[in-house]
Formats: C-alpha cells, sequence, structure tokens
C-alpha cells in the first residue's frame, strides 16, 4: 500500500509546493523521465481517483468525500502538495459576496460574466463562464464552511469593481487556500499519495477505470483501479516543450509556474480521446521578477502601484488586463520596467515584505532616492509622480484611461519601493474540453464515461486571456462541481 497522508506524508505535504520540485530532476516534457518499471504493477481499488493535489484536486476530494465517497484517493507526483495554487499571488474573484455587500460595493453575476468574457477577448465558452460567475458567491460560502476566510477586497485587472477575495489579513490567497484545504481533507481522513506520477488512465469498455502511476523515487508501478477519476493535474506553464509547440514566441521567457505545471493531465486524457481548446493561448504576467521568475502580485497595481519605464515615464493602464500590459513593457525601452509603489501600497500588501527579504526591491526615503536606486532620471521620476498624484486627486486625466480616484490614495507617503519587472509565463489558457458538469469531451462532443476534469487543466473558460482572480474562482468553483458530479456518476 502506498504511503498515506495520515502517517508521515502529511508533514511534507503541509509544505509548499516548489521547494522539493527541483530534485526530482522532471524533464521539460512528458514521459522522458518515466524509467522502466522495477517489479509487476501493484494494483489498488478506490471508488473515486483524483489525480493532482492543488487547489482543483483537493476541493474536488472535500466535496466528494461529504458527498458520499469515502473510498478515495488524491494521487501527486510532486513531494508535497499545493501545485500551482499555493503561489496564488491576490485572491479570488467572486460577485454578489457578503464582503462586497458590507463594502458596499454593487456587483451582479452578469457584470462578472461581462468582464471575464470581455477580459478573455470575447472567445471564452459561456456556458463554462455562466457556471463560473453564477457559482462564485457559492464558492466563497463553502470555502467559508471549511474555515477559509477570504473577505478582504481587492480590485485586479480587467474588473470593473472590487471582486478579488484575499484572506482577511491581505496575504497571498495560495498560502490561507491550499494549507486550509489539506487541513479539511486530513481531518475527513482523505488518502493522499505522494511522488506518484500518473502516466495513463485505465479504461474498461470505453469507460474510464483508474489511473496508472510511476512512483518517481523507487519506479514502482501502481495501477489504481477506480469507478471514476478526476484529472486535476494543471496547465503546462513549465514544460518548454509544449509551451514551444503551441506558442514559440514566449519559450524563452521565465515562467512563474511550479515543476509540476507539465501538462500530464492533458496528455493522459487526449491519449483516450479527449479533445483539447485554446492551446495556444498562454498568458503571460506583466510583473515577474526575471532573476527569480518572482510574480509581483497584481493586486499590488489595484492598491496603487505604478508601472514605469526606463525613462521614468508610465506608458500604459496599470490596471489593464496581463496580455495588454504585457505588450506595452515589451514596446518599452530594454523591455522592462519598475513596479513602484509607496509605503502604503506595501503595508497593505503582506507580499511586498516578501520581495523586501528576497532582495528584490530597491527602497528610498525620497522620490529622487528611489530614483537614484533605479537608475532612473531623478526629475523625470518626479515629474510622473507628480502628475500620477494629480490624476488621483481628480486634477488630470490619465492619458492611458486609468481611474484610480476611488480606489487608490496618492503616491506620497515614504519609503518608496520598486521591483523591476518584465513578463513571464504564468497560465495556460488552454486545456482539456469540458462541459459545466466537468465532464471531459471528446471531439465529436460527447462525453468519455468516469471521467471529470477541473482547474488549470482544462480549457474554454478563459478564452484567450485569464482575468487575475479568475484561476482561483475556477478551481473552487468547479473543484465543487468535478466532486459533485464525479459522486452523483458512482452514486448512479
Ligand atoms: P490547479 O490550480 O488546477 O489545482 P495546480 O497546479 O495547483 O492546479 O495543481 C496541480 C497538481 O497536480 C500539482 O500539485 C502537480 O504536481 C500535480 N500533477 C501534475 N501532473 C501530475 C501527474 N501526472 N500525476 C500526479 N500529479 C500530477
Amino acid at each position: 500500500m502506498s504511503e498515506k497522508i495520515t502517517r508521515r506524508s502529511f508533514v511534507k505535504g503541509t509544505a509548499i509546493a516548489g521547494a522539493g520540485a527541483a530534485m526530482l530532476g522532471l524533464s521539460g516534457c512528458g514521459y522522458k523521465d518515466s524509467a522502466k518499471a522495477l517489479a509487476e504493477p501493484k494494483s489498488e481499488t478506490y471508488d473515486l481517483v483524483i489525480i493532482g493535489s492543488g487547489g482543483a484536486g483537493l476541493t474536488a476530494a472535500v466535496e466528494a468525500h461529504d458527498k458520499g465517497i469515502t473510498n478515495l484517493l488524491v494521487i501527486e507526483k510532486m513531494p508535497v502538495c499545493g501545485g500551482n495554487s499555493s503561489h496564488s499571488s491576490s485572491g479570488m474573484n467572486a460577485s454578489e459576496t457578503a464582503a462586497q455587500k458590507a463594502a458596499g460595493i454593487e456587483d451582479t453575476n452578469e457584470l462578472f460574466i461581462n468582464d471575464t468574457y470581455v477580459g478573455g477577448h470575447n472567445m471564452g465558452d459561456m456556458d463554462l463562464i455562466t457556471y463560473m460567475c453564477d457559482n462564485s458567491n457559492a464558492a466563497i460560502e463553502w470555502l467559508g464552511n471549511h474555515d477559509i476566510v477570504l473577505d478582504n477586497l481587492a480590485k485586479m485587472g480587467g474588473a470593473s469593481v472590487k471582486r478579488c477575495h484575499r484572506p482577511t489579513d491581505g496575504s497571498a490567497v495560495g498560502l490561507t487556500l491550499v494549507p486550509g484545504l489539506l487541513a479539511n481533507v486530513q481531518s475527513r481522513g482523505i488518502d493522499v499519495v505522494y511522488n506518484q506520477r500518473v502516466t495513463s488512465l485505465l479504461t474498461d469498455n470505453g469507460k474510464v477505470a483508474g489511473a496508472h502511476a510511476v512512483d518517481t523515487q523507487t519506479l514502482q508501478e501502481t495501477d489504481y483501479h477506480a469507478k471514476a477519476v478526476i484529472i486535476a493535474t494543471g496547465g503546462f506553464g513549465y514544460n518548454r516543450d509544449m509551451i514551444r509547440k503551441y506558442q514559440p514566441s514566449i519559450a524563452d521567457f521565465p515562467s512563474t509556474n511550479t515543476p509540476g505545471s507539465q501538462g500530464d493531465g492533458i496528455i493522459i486524457a487526449q491519449n483516450i480521446g479527449a479533445d483539447t481548446v485554446g492551446m495556444e493561448y498562454i498568458q503571460t504576467h506583466p510583473t515577474v521578477e526575471q532573476t527569480t521568475s518572482t510574480l509581483v502580485a497584481e493586486a499590488i497595481r489595484g492598491a496603487g502601484a505604478i508601472l514605469v519605464n526606463k525613462d521614468a515615464q508610465r506608458f500604459f493602464n496599470e490596471e489593464g488586463t496581463r496580455d495588454a500590459v504585457s505588450a506595452a513593457e515589451l514596446e518599452q525601452p530594454d523591455k522592462f520596467s519598475w513596479c513602484m509603489y509607496d509605503a502604503n501600497v506595501h503595508d497593505k500588501n503582506k507580499a511586498c515584505s516578501k520581495y523586501d527579504k528576497m532582495g528584490l526591491s530597491k527602497k528610498a526615503d525620497t522620490v529622487a532616492g528611489l530614483a537614484q536606486a533605479c537608475d532612473l532620471d531623478p526629475t523625470a521620476l518626479q515629474a510622473t509622480v507628480d502628475a500620477w498624484n494629480a490624476i488621483v486627486a481628480g486634477d488630470a486625466t490619465d492619458e492611458f484611461g486609468r481611474k484610480p480616484q476611488e480606489t487608490v490614495q496618492p503616491f506620497a507617503t515614504a519609503p518608496f519601493y520598486a521591483v523591476k519587472i518584465a513578463p513571464g509565463i504564468h497560465h495556460t489558457m488552454g486545456g482539456v474540453r469540458v462541459n459545466d458538469k466537468t465532464e471531459v469531451l471528446k471531439s465529436d462532443g460527447t462525453a468519455i464515461p468516469g471521467l471529470f476534469a477541473a482547474g488549470e487543466v482544462t480549457g474554454g473558460l478563459h478564452g484567450a486571456n485569464r482575468l487575475g482572480g479568475n484561476a482561483v474562482c475556477d478551481i473552487v468553483v468547479n473543484g465543487i462541481n468535478a466532486g459533485n458530479h464525479a459522486a452523483a456518476y458512482i452514486n448512479a
């Protein structure tokens, strides 16, 4: 029997994904490093197998369990759980929530649907978008009922109103969400196995009947038989070969992804006839520190940070969508910019202290000092800051269309900070085709019996561009959705 979370692996599982990943030496693509079996495959039997222990997989596990599927297993290929979800930097978009109502923010599901559709360049699947937005408030409440409270609101790029829900202290959502979900998994006694890389799906008469995995340490193979499988393996943002294949123009950008994001789930689903959608749509995040691939959270811009180029000039609406801001950055001299904020923004966003500790931020008591630290012209930077503060005060209109008057305060409270950033690979919008029941579809539109998928492994929801805050909404809403539908399928 493989190691269970209820024993020593749970301790490892509470660590943040990524830390131990490098030691596995995963190659850039597919199964190059899957070695031959050392022995005959072992065999285990469950009702439900969930592949991947990121936000989508853990949510699905909790929901399926609570719908009566107690004989279930979560299979994770890394030594730790959490995947990219652990690194989610901002929060979860949701509309018509209690937190919004308490803050006097008027929002509707329709507005959220429209923002998501427009943000995705009018290419998102309307059924998937509608399902996610209509169920977003219920998902926030579901989290609250599972002791994961997201009630600190922020504004994200492409959102008409403040609807990004963060932990109460304004910290990065992943560090609350993943440990919170894991605590729920543990308290239910749900088994999680680590270092088990699923390499194929088992089928029986056209139905999915489990997953075949290889232990990444011992190379022992195991057939995990099950009545249904949920794929929650995340995207392919760490797989250079796949990025090169689908979007060669960004193949050399740094990636903010965790090493487990290799697109495995897409490949194993394709191998049994699943269709894919939108594989060429790969999102770059505009504020990535290039030497460490550290993402400077979008909520920091939403709170008031500005982007200035090498000439100390602002050049775009910093609250624009990720693709648009990234494209604008690449047009600047030397293709980078500085993300600048004052102490007021810094102190409201816990992530800023992390950048300080990592030595990524320049800091100064005056604007001139910050210019010097960033090798910018002090007079030009002072003029940029003065012009920005006039816009914030409502005395001038922003030539780039940003409307900060109601949401941010002037860039005026010392000390001042700046992190040098440029675009990095962040999210893969494409993936396996699913319907709004999380059933995996073939190219003829029919569902593959027994196979469900949720989270970044799926395509279609975000169209050609994902809005910040919508990944967490997707994984929670559709993790619950997948858990429900898989349970109903098993119980039918
Ligand atoms: P999502 O946000 O959709 O939940 P994440 O990236 O947070 O996606 O989590 C996906 C998880 O799936 C990661 O922990 C990753 O290591 C795991 N994973 C990816 N491929 C496999 C695989 N072949 N077998 C088992 N686990 C996998």
